[in-house]
């Protein structure tokens, strides 16, 4: 299915893959201790494109196929997952709203902003009552004027203390509610109003912050409803489709993890084998490997079908949470695995296990816990 793809796709890929292995995985380690990325890589991944894989050419973007994003992702998620993390808003949950359902002004003044990283995107859906079940929000915007006032607070909110322009969802009609009453705004970081609380304390992905977002009458332009005044009303629609893009995106991170899973796995059987040890000794550790290339195979092939099938046009949003669900879910096990394999060794952080174990939990988590895929998809299938 890669060969599918544009040779220039691929030239893009191979420099991806070189600035993984050269630059990213060697501090991969300090930032996982320090918490944050260097300014210098940042700049980097500017110069890279990073920031706007997904968004066209003519908003400034590099307007790669969903194949070819996936690819990217999944080389990214070959070291510490936190770099990913950090493109990652801006170019699905953050910037997609935008490219979706926003008007032409709007794309032109916000996109190349996020596609050159000049700006990071987020995304304010989550609240402390509102998760899973993204209906329950509270946070709400009155129009006073030119403006709408929004008030309530946001939580978990990815790179939310380094995002300049936040897609933020808020309730605009309490007796619609997610039924066209939910509206979706572009914030920016420095519009009156809006309070950023320090990084959460977090398990994993350390050097990618999550904050909490207080809204105190924050004060949003008019224009600044995605898609313009007839959109009021449609921002639940506008975060449904903005995540059925995400959930590939997780589905390939978990993939890229996965790989880099097996590989390890894989170097430290043959090092064991290398060293003298038994054979016999090695053959639940020789299974566990075979059962991980397995698992990975199918969820390759899922992930680049599903996404070959978005290219074509077609709705894939079932595809999506099965991605979704079976990568992630894969990802744990494989980690699981990787740590029995590595066994007191893979409890050593400098051997990385114990990061990927703890990172990839959080794929089971965002954009859809497992429990909510699953209610998708057999949504989807006792249809009429
Ligand atoms: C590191 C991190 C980054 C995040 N980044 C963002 C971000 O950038 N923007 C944003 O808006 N949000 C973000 N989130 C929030 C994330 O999307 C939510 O945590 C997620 O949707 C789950 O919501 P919750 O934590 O409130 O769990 P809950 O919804 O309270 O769920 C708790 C448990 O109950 C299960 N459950 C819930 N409802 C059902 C049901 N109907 N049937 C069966 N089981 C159910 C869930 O699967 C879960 O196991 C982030 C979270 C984390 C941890």
């Amino acid at each position: 299915m890669i060969d599918k793809i544009p040779k220039q796709e691929l030239l893009y890929l191979d420099r991806i893959k070189k600035f993984v292995q050269e630059e990213l995985n060697p501090i991969s380690l300090q930032v996982e201790t320090s918490g944050e990325i260097p300014e210098a890589i940042v700049e980097k991944m500017r110069r890279l494109g990073l920031f706007g894989l997904a968004i066209p050419g003519k908003y400034g973007g590099l307007g790669l196929s969903t194949l070819g994003e996936i690819l990217v992702y999944e080389e990214l998620t070959q070291t510490n997952a936190c770099f990913r993390s950090r493109i990652g808003t801006s170019n699905s949950i953050g910037s997609m709203g935008i490219l979706f359902d926003g008007t032409e002004d709007q794309k032109k003044k916000y996109l190349p902003w996020i596609a050159q990283g000049e700006r990071t995107a987020a995304f304010a859906l989550t609240e402390p009552d509102a998760g899973s079940d993204a209906a329950n929000i509270q946070c709400r915007a009155v129009l006073d004027g030119d403006h709408w006032l929004l008030n309530g607070t946001k939580q978990f909110i990815t790179n939310g203390d380094c995002a300049g322009v936040i897609t933020t969802i808020a309730v605009t009609d309490d007796n619609k509610r997610a039924r066209g009453g939910f509206t979706a705004f572009i914030v920016e970081n420095d519009f009156p109003g809006l309070c950023v609380s320090p990084p959460d304390r977090k398990m994993g992905l350390r050097g990618s912050h999550t904050n909490e977002l207080v809204f105190r009458n924050c004060r949003v332009p008019r224009e600044n409803v995605i898609g313009g005044p007839s959109m009021v009303g449609q921002g639940f629609n506008t975060a449904m489709r903005v995540l059925d893009k995400g959930r590939l995106t997780m589905g390939a991170c978990a993939l890229g993890a996965s790989q880099k899973l097996l590989e390890y796995s894989r170097d430290h059987i043959r090092h064991l084998i290398q060293s003298g040890k038994p054979r016999d000794d090695l053959q639940a550790a020789r299974f566990s490997l075979a059962d991980m290339a397995t698992e990975i195979f199918a969820a390759r092939r899922m992930l680049y079908e599903t996404a070959r099938l978005r290219d074509t046009g077609k709705n894939v949003t079932q595809e999506a949470s099965m991605v979704k669900l079976f990568c992630t879910e894969m990802a744990s096990r494989i980690a699981d695995r990787a740590m029995g394999i590595f066994e007191d060794e893979g409890y050593l952080t400098k051997n990385q296990i114990e990061m990927f174990l703890r990172d990839v939990r959080l794929y089971r988590i965002f954009e859809g816990t497992s429990e909510i895929q699953r209610m998708v998809i057999a949504r989807n299938l006792l249809k009429d």
